[in-house]
């Protein structure tokens, strides 16, 4: 329960409201508790007048509420006959019971309305902390996950601040003041008929420990059945391409009937649950009658009719409120459970983030690596190893190496994705680390190597994070990366919607306008990750023409798996394993007998030299594993699907 105590900053931002809330509960009970007293008047009166066989005067006047007393002394002031009294005793009644609406009324605007602002709150405070984590954490968590938390938790834990508030607070107010009322008219028929009271919420608290337990089975197999719906659609075009809907149809309703028999059991459970609550709820209706019954033969002055019908209301009036402290209790409970999940990432520190000194620089782009090591923290694979190297300003390096050699690890650590595990990394001469994250990112120009583009207009995801960027500039960098014409040919140009719902775009293009995004910054330093591997040759030489414009007075670090001639790289640094096994121009690098640089340039060569001797179409070249998607199925063959995608082209140099 301590888990919930993270809401008190919320309870206080609504005090107000909250407090006002609960007056309004106190108030709606206090005129519903009034009705049975009025009641027993009547039925008092109307016996007395009517001088009932069997009626006898009480010994004592009943103890009623001051407001119930002043009507009354009102009503014997005049002289109304008994049919006047009884027509007013139930147009009051009628107003008590309109006012009693109406305070409820105003307690779920405020109460309610109340949750409904912290659940705003809490969606919001929760999302900006999820885009404060690091990589690491997208790395360890997925996504399902993530969105059950900032979706069905936060519900649930409206649930609490919320309606179970609400249900509590009404149960306090009805019992301290029904009971009030009712010891204050007879002590001794009240404890009879209260006796039931525990048992109740005994019951309630063991069945309700089950229906805990149920919900939390539930809930951990909505979890999977989500994570596996939104794996299955992101991946949607790999099972097709499989042929595996039938597997996956299959998978998906082994985790659906899991949670179809969880959800059943829990429904069984409270299909006992309400039911013998009302059945504990009519014993005590029953314990009323029978016990007020034997009393008033007893002692016919002080217990009456009018006492026993009073009762029988207090002891209706109670029912929901008793039978709602197993649906507060469970509510509470849930709300716990929820609220840890959420606290858990809530309470997640980001290792990457801003030192209480940063310092905002403008990036010249002179970088430094220097003995730098990297193991990815949750799979422990080192990926650089005593990485050192030195970059001037406006310098153009090449990475190269093979795949998994920790190309894209550099530009992971210089974005500050990660930090490196020993060693430094300075930019204008200082420690990456002490720069201020928000600046360092919005200086670098990065193209990845997995595109990505949001549901959105082809403008908005060119000018991404740049609000204010020019239509026209927008168009500049389109251009610069051979997309416009393209895009001109869309049916709303710029403004077409891109992915769900909008156009589908093929492999190339998408890489291209994902160039486009990081022409439009103007950066300090470029890091472009193997952003040419899905474009033809054709398009690779026009993109490169360009980018040595736009490049030329930048820092640039260009990932590649092909040797770019065209650029006049100031640097080529080959990585094997995480090391730097070959470093210098492109010169220097040829004349290494038997190195990598040089064996890769001879066999795009060789490429190039039998695409001029045969026809375009003979000429394909195999790109190396560019997308992995591993499914979490049962069917092993469905994990680790490498693709490799075949495009014809020619090697341009
Ligand atoms: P490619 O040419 O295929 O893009 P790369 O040279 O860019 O390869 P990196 O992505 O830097 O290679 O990966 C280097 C090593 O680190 C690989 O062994 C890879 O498995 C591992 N690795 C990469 N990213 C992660 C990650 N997020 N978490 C854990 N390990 C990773
Ligand atoms: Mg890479």
């Amino acid at each position: 329960m301590k888990q919930l105590k993270t809401l008190h900053i919320y309870f206080w931002k609504y005090r107000v409201r909250l407090g006002i809330g609960v007056l309004f509960i106190f108030l709606s009970n206090y005129f519903n508790v009034l009705t049975p007293q009025v009641t027993g008047f009547v039925i008092e009166l109307v016996q007395k007048s009517l001088a009932l066989p069997g009626y006898k005067t009480p010994d004592r006047q009943p103890d009623y509420d001051a407001l119930v007393d002043r009507f009354i002394s009102s009503v014997n002031g005049h002289d109304f006959s008994t049919s006047k009294v009884v027509a007013l005793c139930g147009i009051t009644i009628l107003i008590l019971a309109l006012l009693r609406g109406f305070f409820l009324f105003l307690m779920r605007q405020t109460i309610i309305v109340m949750s409904r602002h912290i659940e705003y709150d809490q969606k919001n405070e929760i999302y900006d902390h999820y885009q404060k984590l690091d990589t690491a954490f997208y790395k360890t968590h997925n996504t399902g996950d993530l969105m059950n938390r900032i979706a069905e938790d936060v519900s649930r834990v409206r649930m609490f601040t919320g309606p179970a508030i609400m249900y509590l607070a009404n149960l306090v107010a009805i019992i301290s003041l029904s009971v009030f009322f009712m010891l204050k008219r007879d002590a001794e028929l009240t404890l009879y008929v209260l006796l039931p009271l525990p048992i109740l919420a005994i019951t309630i608290y063991f069945v309700n420990n089950t229906i805990n337990k149920k919900s939390e089975k539930i809930q951990e197999s909505l979890s999977d059945l989500t994570t596996n719906a939104q794996e299955s659609y992101s991946g949607i075009r790999v099972i097709k391409s499989f042929v595996q809907e039938k597997a996956m149809l299959g998978f998906f309703t082994k985790n659906s009937e899991a949670y179809k028999k969880n959800a059943i059991g829990l429904a069984k459970v409270e299909a006992v649950y309400f039911p013998s609550i009302t059945l504990l709820i009519g014993l005590s209706t029953l314990i009323t009658i029978m016990i007020g019954g034997l009393h008033h033969i007893s002692n016919p002055e002080k217990t009456n009719l009018a006492t026993i019908l009073e009762f029988v209301m207090y002891v209706n009036m109670l029912t929901f409120p008793v039978s709602a402290i197993g649906l507060t209790a469970s509510m509470i409970q849930r709300a716990a459970a929820s609220q840890k999940r959420i606290n858990e990432f809530l309470q997640t520190v980001p290792s990457i983030r801003n030192p209480a000194d940063a310092v905002a620089i403008q990036l010249q782009g002179n970088i430094k690596f220097r003995e730098v090591n990297f193991t990815y923290p949750h799979t422990g694979i080192q990926s650089l190893k005593n990485f050192t190297l030195d970059i001037r300003n406006g310098e153009k390096v090449a990475i190269v190496g093979r795949t998994g050699s920790g190309k894209s690890t550099v530009a992971q650590l210089l974005l500050r994705m990660y930090e490196a595990t020993d060693g430094m990394i300075e930019l204008d001469g200082i420690d990456i680390r002490k720069i201020d994250l928000k600046t360092l990112r919005e200086q670098i120009s990065y193209v990845p190597q997995d595109v990505f583009l949001f549901s959105e207009t082809v403008e908005n995801n060119i000018s991404f994070g740049m609000p204010n960027t020019e239509h026209s500039e927008v168009i500049t960098a389109a251009t610069k990366a051979s997309v416009d014409k393209e895009i001109a040919g869309f049916a709303y140009q710029y403004n077409t919607m891109i992915g769900e719902r909008g156009v589908t775009l093929s492999g190339g293009q998408k890489q291209r306008i994902s160039i486009a995004r990081a022409l439009v910054k103007k950066p300090g330093l470029v890091i472009f990750d193997d952003c040419l591997s899905a474009v033809d040759a054709r398009t690779e030489k026009e993109i490169i023409g360009n980018l040595n414009d736009y490049l030329q007075d930048k820092t640039a670090i260009i990932i590649t798996h092909r040797i770019f001639t065209l650029f006049n790289f100031d640097k080529i640094i080959v990585l094997e394993d995480g090391f730097i096994v070959e470093q210098g121009t492109h010169h220097q690098l040829l004349s290494i007998p038997g190195g990598y640089y040089a064996g890769l340039y001879a066999r795009q060569q060789e490429q190039e030299d039998s695409n001029e001797s045969n026809s375009e179409p003979d000429s394909y070249r195999v790109r190396t594993p560019n997308s992995e998607l591993g499914l979490k199925t049962p069917f092993g063959r469905l994990k680790n699907i490498y693709i490799f995608v075949i495009s014809k082209t020619k090697a341009i140099s």
